[in-house]
């Protein structure tokens, strides 16, 4: 990575106040970052970069060799961006109901994408990709694993979690967040505790398992050497996919930020939070609407 090159553009997101959901004169704040200006589209980009990055000086990816993974969606799409830039094949297993604009996007940077069936979820996608993983061995496949690799959650430990706190002069007393495979929360909520550990971390999780909430995982597992979750993560709150898509929806009138899902679902656990507590909120707005413009929710809003 050089100075001024495409990747050295990962990270470095700005922090937004969003004072029309959270009124400060209610004695509460809430900062977002907006991670849909990462050179990829996603916040997915920071944990790629480390992951590639890593698996390069530490030779386990060689020329010729191909980045082998599953992916909703955003990690794919930064796999497939970087794969492209560093001249790196990549192949994707995901499942075969994710919106058709991140599977274009994947096409576009010349990622091999194999779509698996929609009824296995994701977690059918995880279990062919590893058994292609098998078949093909470690000299044909570098496998990042991103739901076990610890690069994953120190991508945020090392920016985004210290970016969260310089860009509010550390004021931070809330934060939170979904998960996905629960990089994000581990790694910033780390940095912040670390910080100062009255900062309470917070998981933003679905209500139900057929939730619309796409990148969150209903039965997650958080298993990242170094980053343990029981010391993490403090409290949980629930939201309904309902109530997510409405807040995506004022987050796209009121504050004008055409972001996706689960965005819409963060703000909208912060926004329950708000109503209990005050003090200063901090999360991610993990993608862009536009990689949803062909859904239903989008059609309605
Ligand atoms: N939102 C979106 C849109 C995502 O793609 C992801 C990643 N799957 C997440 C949230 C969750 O992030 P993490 O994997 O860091 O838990």
């Amino acid at each position: 990575m050089e100075k001024n090159d495409l990747l050295s553009n990962i990270g470095g997101t700005g922090a937004v106040l969003l004072n029309k959901i959270i009124n400060p004169k209610a004695g509460s704040k809430l900062y977002a970052k907006l991670e849909s200006l990462n050179p990829g589209g996603s916040v997915k980009d920071r944990p790629a970069l480390y992951m590639i990055k890593n698996a390069l000086e530490k030779g386990l990816l060689k020329d010729n060799m191909t980045i082998i993974d599953s992916s909703s969606g955003n990690t794919g799409i930064s796999y497939a961006m970087i794969g492209a830039f560093l001249g790196i094949k990549v192949k994707i297993y995901a499942p075969s109901n994710m919106s058709e604009e991140r599977k274009k996007v994947m096409q576009l940077f010349g990622a091999e994408l194999i779509l698996t069936p929609a009824e296995e979820s994701h977690d059918g996608a995880i279990k062919r990709s590893m058994e292609e993983y098998a078949r093909g061995g470690k000299d044909l496949y570098y496998m990042p694993d991103q739901y076990n690799n610890p690069c994953n959650p120190l991508a945020h430990y090392e920016t985004t979690g210290v970016e969260l706190l310089s860009q509010t002069g550390g004021n931070i007393d809330y934060f939170a967040t979904g998960i996905g495979t629960g990089g994000t929360i581990l790694g910033v909520g780390k940095r912040l505790k670390e910080y100062n550990d009255k900062i309470k971390v917070i998981a933003v999780v679905p209500d139900n398992e057929m939730h619309g909430i796409e990148g969150w995982k209903y039965n997650y597992s958080l298993n990242f050497e170094g980053f343990d979750h029981n010391k993490i993560i403090d409290d949980f709150i629930k939201v309904d996919t309902e109530g997510s898509y409405a807040m995506l929806k004022r987050l796209v009138r009121e504050e004008g930020i055409l972001c996706g899902f689960s965005s819409g679902a963060n703000v909208y656990g912060i926004y329950k939070l708000a109503g209990k507590y005050s003090g200063n909120f901090a999360t991610v707005l993990p993608d862009t609407g536009s990689r949803y413009l062909s859904t239903r929710v989008f059609a309605d809003l």
